[in-house]
């Protein structure tokens, strides 16, 4: 087992600008696990209720996905339901049903305990930390995501958690929200005073900034005429940012810009269609290509002899 995650496997209701779908298939670790399995083998670590559908259990299985840790008990499974705005950049929460995570008590498998990679995807602080607790030894590398409410309802937690791990991936909102600070570049200051080595900063359709503490790297979104449902593009992204770290094993500064290349990669997918529709089923050519659009996307040469740009030297 490379990569472990823990988070929420749920039914979405959503309404986009571009039309409603009710009780798709969606959470958390749903969206990264699907994510990051085009790159590594990754498990769950999750609870659903005995209404989970088998032919949702079988899309994991078809991805390769290790379901150990997906508990089935008696229960509902967890359910979501979120409208966003017309520029499709915010979401806003109608319903959130815990439903079977209120009483989760996640137990690791040896093989769980010893994955190198981890990703604490958005579910309660509490859970968070159950899953990072049980790690023995400690991951090469620990990212976690969360969002507005348990940022409103869980705070001491939530930064007793980001004082234990490596990366924090967040929207910028939510990083705003979480540091108490203005700018972005203040969030990241902020925050990686407690420990961090890198905020991720997710921006929606103006794509994903890494904060390192060595240095900063932009990656753009993919231009897309059309988003259909924006639900899962953080959640695809960090599989994409984790997949490939895990992929290639090594967490130094040129494989973390990659991997949020990767990252938004895999989110420019999600986006296409409702719910992981487009997520499913991609085949490895396609996502190469695109990633070739994204290396086009950003390249451009440095001007004649590095020398900068052609500047009139005037006194001042
Ligand atoms: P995002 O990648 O940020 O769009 O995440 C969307 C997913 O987060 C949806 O599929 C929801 O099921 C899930 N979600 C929403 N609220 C929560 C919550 N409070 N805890 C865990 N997962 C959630």
């Amino acid at each position: 087992m490379n990569l472990l995650v823990v988070g929420s496997v749920a039914y979405d209701t959503v309404e986009t600008p571009e039309g409603a779908n009710k009780q798709q298939l969606g959470g958390s670790a749903t969206y990264f696990s699907l994510a990051s399995s085009y790159f590594t083998q990754v498990g769950v670590v999750a609870v659903v209720g005995n209404d989970f559908a088998r032919s949702d259990l079988g899309l994991l299985g078809k991805h390769g996905i290790d379901t150990t840790g997906l508990e089935t008990t008696s229960g509902k499974t967890f359910r979501w339901a979120g409208r966003y705005s017309e520029d499709l950049n915010t979401a806003v929460t109608l319903e959130t049903h815990l439903n079977v995570f209120e009483h989760f008590k996640p137990a690791l498998t040896p093989a769980h305990k010893r994955a190198p990679y981890l990703f604490l995807a958005n579910i309660s602080p509490d859970l968070q930390h159950a899953v990072l607790d049980q790690m023995a030894p400690r991951p090469a590398l620990v990212a976690c995501d969360s969002m507005n409410l348990w940022i409103e309802i869980a705070r001491p937690r939530l930064l007793e958690l980001v004082a234990k791990v490596d990366v924090l991936m967040i929207n910028e909102a939510e990083a705003k929200q979480l540091s108490g600070e203005r700018s972005l570049v203040g969030a990241a200051k902020q925050l990686r005073k407690l420990g961090l080595k890198a905020l991720v900063v997710k921006r929606g359709e103006y794509g994903a900034v890494v904060f390192h503490r060595d240095f900063t790297f932009a990656a753009p979104a993919y231009p897309l005429a059309r988003v259909v449902d924006p639900t899962g593009a953080g959640d695809s992204f960090a599989g994409g940012f984790m997949g490939y770290l895990a992929a290639v094993g090594d967490t130094g500064p040129e494989a973390m810009r990659r991997a949020a290349v990767a990252g938004s990669v895999m989110a420019s997918f999600t986006v296409e269609r409702f719910g992981v529709e487009r997520l499913e089923g991609l085949n490895l050519e396609e996502i190469n290509s695109r990633f070739s659009a994204f290396v086009e996307l950003t390249r451009f040469h440095p001007l004649g002899g590095g020398q900068g740009l052609p500047l009139i030297a005037r006194p001042v």
